[in-house]
């Protein structure tokens, strides 16, 4: 069988994790990576994939089986979304989680009304973990669902500290309080306020001449950011920001702690440890990009998101092969 033809749509840290997850997968090929900046600023991974502008795609229908949309969540998905599942079948991984509702039918519509398959909100979260939510409170109706964040770099958070007057540079990162976690692993099912799951860390390079104390002040005081944490703020030079803060780690835990009988606990561990939270992200929406070529074939057309996606799909093997070998 041919290879499926994988195009991104968007080249920054996730189209980059798209190009080398792509390598990483023999049943597909790179057949071209678009953008809105000049195409030839890019500087693809891999050799010979041709660039091109975003208004090529229109022209290239005939050549993609799935169009991976690495764009931002905030500004570009929700425009290129819809736009993009009236032309191809889609992948994305739109994580602004209040607004998946009414995105979910922006891009439906339009993928329905012209055969498409459209799989919205892929990644780890959303996307593996909330499969692991959903699975968890299935098994164990009687109980609870927690997710930890972290320890992590937080682009959000770290965007809102670079706001703040007297700020230079920084970085923030999201760490799960150890006890709480434990507390939880235990099966004691505890109720945790927003305080004590998780603690915010703040690097910061202050502006020549700004004063330490009211930079601290204004950013644990930020409402809906750091209000509600313990958070530390450390003070450090632009060369330590760039030698010791360039990766992007992330990661956590979702834990479901339940009971099937009267005094008898079950917890289940879901967990990530990831060097590159893009790195993984686009591994994820290559997995359900295989699962999207699948499910167009089937005729099951529209939005998808990862809770009607039957895991086999996402496997390079086939089905009597995952019987045989995984079951
Ligand atoms: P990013 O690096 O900022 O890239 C977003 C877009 O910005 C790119 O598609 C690119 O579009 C443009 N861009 C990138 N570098 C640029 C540059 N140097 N100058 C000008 N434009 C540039 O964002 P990202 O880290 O890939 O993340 C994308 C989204 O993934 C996030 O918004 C987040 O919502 C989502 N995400 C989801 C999960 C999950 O678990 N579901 C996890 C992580 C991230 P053009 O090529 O068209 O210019």
């Amino acid at each position: 069988t041919s290879p499926i033809r994988i195009a991104i749509a968007g080249h920054g840290n996730l189209g980059r994790g798209v190009e080398a997850a792509v390598a990483r997968s023999p049943d597909m090929q790179l057949v071209g990576i678009y953008t809105r900046r000049p195409p030839a600023q890019l500087q693809p991974l891999t050799a010979g994939v041709p660039v091109h502008g975003m208004d090529a795609l229109a022209g290239h229908t005939g050549q993609i089986d799935v169009l991976i949309l690495c764009g931002g969540s905030k500004q570009d998905l929700p425009e290129q979304g819809p736009q993009l599942a009236a032309l191809f079948n889609t992948v994305d991984s739109f994580d602004t989680h209040a607004r998946i509702p009414e995105y979910f039918a922006a891009v439906d519509a339009p993928a329905r009304a012209n055969h498409k398959t459209a799989l919205i909100s892929a990644g780890w979260d959303p996307g593996m973990f909330s499969i692991n939510r959903v699975i968890g409170e299935a098994l164990l109706p009687e109980g609870a669902t927690y997710t930890f964040w972290g320890k992590g770099l937080s682009q959000g958070h770290s965007d809102a500290i670079r706001r703040v007057p007297g700020v230079a540079g920084g970085v923030q990162y999201t760490v799960p309080v150890p006890a709480a976690v434990e507390q939880v692993r235990s099966g004691t099912r505890p109720q945790l306020t927003t305080r004590q799951k998780h603690t915010r860390e703040c690097f910061v390079v202050l502006a020549d001449g700004a004063d330490a104390d009211t930079v601290r002040r204004a950013i644990v005081t930020m409402p809906h950011y750091f209000d509600e944490y313990d958070t530390t703020v450390t003070f450090i030079s632009a060369d330590e920001l760039r030698r010791d803060h360039g990766a992007m780690p992330h990661g956590g835990f979702v834990i479901r702690s339940g009971s099937t009988s009267a005094g008898t606990t079950q917890v289940i561990e879901y967990g990530l440890k990831l060097d590159s939270n893009p790195e993984f992200t686009s591994a994820v929406l290559v997995a359900y990009a295989r699962a999207v070529h699948r499910l167009h074939g089937q005729g099951q057309y529209g939005a998808k998101t990862v809770f009607d996606v039957a895991p086999g799909l996402l496997s390079p093997h086939s089905a009597e092969q995952l019987r045989a070998e995984q079951l």
